[in-house]
């Protein structure tokens, strides 16, 4: 009987705890390594501080047709290609890497919710790979920005633009945005009112040394 290689396994479990502190599912980590259902378990007690979530892995692929999930997941598959295909990293190890790499590009500009969950999960970005490796869904390209973005298979290539070309018509219009939004314009009322009052308590309508600047629109308001 042939030992198993302590190496292979030390190798495994470091790739595993990196994919459990990425958020992976357990049936990610049995499929990725040979390690044992309970050895990933307790990994990732250890590494999570909780029990793994049961449950069935998210099956839909009409998930990643949405505007939102479409772009983020395009994104990321085009990290994974690169990382695949041009880099020493191979399969599940382009896949850590390049779901990192996600996750730095998805929280760009986010820097009031940099550790918000990020659009796209580690496990459904597994389950991407999956779908492509089972031709179940295709890149089409963009008419207008030539961009290759997730489709479905056999979906026909022509005529096709993408989410970010032809956003629909609510994008953008979470609750978090209009919050963000409306805190913003309060935010800038609140500077725009200050200088009036200034302006006017000067008895002068040139702007007050204080300020010399335009107020920014996404200034936090000082009161
Ligand atoms: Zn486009």
């Amino acid at each position: 009987m042939a030992s198993k290689s302590v190496a292979k396994e030390a190798s495994e479990i470091m790739l595993a705890s990196e994919m459990i502190r990425l958020g992976a599912r357990l049936q990610v980590l049995q499929a990725e390594t040979s390690l044992s259902y309970d050895r990933l378990a307790r990994l990732y007690r250890e590494v999570k501080g909780c029990s793994p979530p049961k449950g069935m892995l998210p099956f839909s692929v009409d998930w990643f047709m949405t505007w939102l999930p479409n772009i983020h997941s395009s994104v990321f598959h085009s990290i994974y290609q690169f990382m695949d295909t041009r880099s020493p990293a191979k399969k599940s190890h382009a896949l850590v890497e390049a779901y990192r790499l996600y996750l730095e590009q998805a929280s760009t500009g986010r820097a009031d919710e940099p550790f918000g969950e990020p659009v796209l999960s580690f496990t459904r970005a597994w389950m991407l790979i999956r779908f492509f490796d089972s031709n179940m869904v295709q890149l089409s390209y963009c008419e207008r920005c030539k961009g290759g973005f997730v489709a479905h298979a056999h979906d026909p290539q022509k005529g096709f633009v993408c989410a970010i070309c032809r956003p629909p018509p609510r994008a953008g219009k979470t609750r978090a945005h209009a919050a963000a939004s409306t805190k913003a314009a309060g935010s800038a009322k609140a500077l725009l009112d200050k200088e009036v009052v200034a302006g006017l308590t000067a008895g002068k309508t040139r702007r007050p040394a204080k300020s010399p600047t335009l107020p920014v629109m996404a200034e936090p308001s000082p009161a």
